[in-house]
């Protein structure tokens, strides 16, 4: 059974005993990643295993997600955004240990101080995020069928918005 998510951790002593945890993170405490959303609402999860690989590497494995409110960028209205990640993060305490890492991990430096969750968490939530959040294909966004509408006519008139600008900076 896995434990439930702690708010700190030390992570090289978990990976040594080889432990599974998993929970749910309250999005309003990872700041850094509700900058780039409509409100802090929802919570995220994770499961996270601790443990070391037959080279002695210490790692943490596992996945997190959580459903994201972004403004889209076509209609500036809410949408929802699913992010979900894999992780294999190898645990190193210097930046040369972190250049020796194979390559199938992610280094994550790891101090004296006990591990954030939220913070980590945060991390790869934050980099499971589009670059541009758009409404998808089949769901409803406002601003699509006037702008599509557009784009059709000025083909069939056979000539598109480009066009048109070459023909401005020309002169004729
Ligand atoms: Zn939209």
């Amino acid at each position: 059974m896995p434990r439930r998510l702690p708010d700190r951790v030390d992570a090289l002593r978990r990976a040594e005993q080889g432990v599974d945890l998993c929970g749910h993170i309250a999005l309003a405490r990872m700041p850094r990643l509700t900058g780039a959303l409509c409100d802090r609402e929802g919570e995220a999860y994770a499961e996270l295993r601790f443990d070391r690989d037959l080279q002695g590497i210490r790692f943490i494995a596992g996945r997190v997600a959580a459903r994201l409110r972004m403004t889209c960028q076509r209609c500036l209205e809410p949408m929802e955004v699913r992010v979900e990640r894999e992780l294999m993060l190898g645990l190193v305490r210097t930046e040369s240990e972190a250049e020796r890492l194979p390559a199938e991990y992610e280094p994550l430096l790891v101090g004296s101080a006990p591990l954030a969750i939220a913070e980590a968490v945060e991390d790869e939530l934050i980099l499971g995020l589009p670059l541009v959040a758009l409404h998808a294909e089949g769901e409803h966004c406002p601003v699509r069928t006037p702008y599509r509408a557009g784009d059709d006519d000025a083909r069939r008139h056979g000539e598109g918005p480009f066009a048109v600008l070459e023909r401005l900076k020309r002169g004729h």
